[in-house]
């Protein structure tokens, strides 16, 4: 007789073996497992019946965070530097909220940093450099090339007019290669990565007059 067949209960050994097996890892299921399992069974068949998903999916494409890419930033209204997040939607700017993950303020926004969104909108908002020449009564519009290269200009212009190389100090003359005709100012909407980019460009043009409005 075949070994592998049983005629006494008309199973095979493999039938018996599979048995066994269902058996076993029944047994290593606890009480638990099958309580989570059923509870989530439950409640995917609960919704499922409940809710429309193609409905929903359809709603939700109208809603004001659906198809946005999201960025960070700060609040430009004091020294805090609250975090921001802001959406964008095909380029444009839609939302600007309190940021949960930063440190500064964990999603709180003050009454300023809550209207943010409308400096953004305003029609007063400068996008663009403008320049009043010495006398005018009015400005001109710059494009941002033309900007740069003026601030430049007059940064190299006062630095070689003011330049000083050696001060006595005692008896003794020493080097100082500084200008004290040029102060340089950081903002609260600076990183520390940034701050630290200016406080070198700094020292580089030989500025001693270094400040940050959030010492203000
Ligand atoms: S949200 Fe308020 S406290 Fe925070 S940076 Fe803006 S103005 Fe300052």
């Amino acid at each position: 007789m075949d070994p592998n067949k049983s005629e006494e209960h008309g199973m095979t050994q493999e039938m018996r073996n599979t048995t066994k097996e269902s058996s076993k890892v029944l047994t290593e299921v606890t009480r638990r497992d099958w309580f989570k399992t059923s509870v989530r069974g439950c409640a995917g068949l609960a919704l499922g019946a409940l809710v429309n998903v193609e409905a929903v999916r359809a709603t939700t494409q109208t809603l004001k965070l659906s198809d946005v890419n999201e960025f960070t930033t700060s609040c430009n209204f004091c020294s805090c530097g609250c975090g921001m997040v802001a959406t964008v939607r095909e380029g444009k700017l839609i939302t600007m909220e309190g940021d949960f993950d930063h440190i500064v303020n964990r999603g709180s926004l003050c009454v300023k940093g809550i209207s943010m969104f409308a400096t953004h909108t305003s029609p007063n908002r400068l996008t663009k450099p403008m320049y009043r020449a010495p006398g005018s009564d009015h400005w001109e519009d710059l494009s941002w090339d033309e900007a740069i290269t003026r601030v430049a200009q007059k940064i190299q212009k006062t630095r070689d007019a003011t330049w000083i190389a050696t001060e006595k100090v005692a008896d003794k003359e020493v080097t100082v290669n500084r200008t004290d005709a040029i102060g340089f100012l950081g903002g609260a909407q600076n990183t520390n990565e940034e701050c630290y980019l200016f406080q070198k460009a700094a020292r580089l043009f030989g500025l001693a007059y270094v400040e940050h409005q959030a010492r203000l």
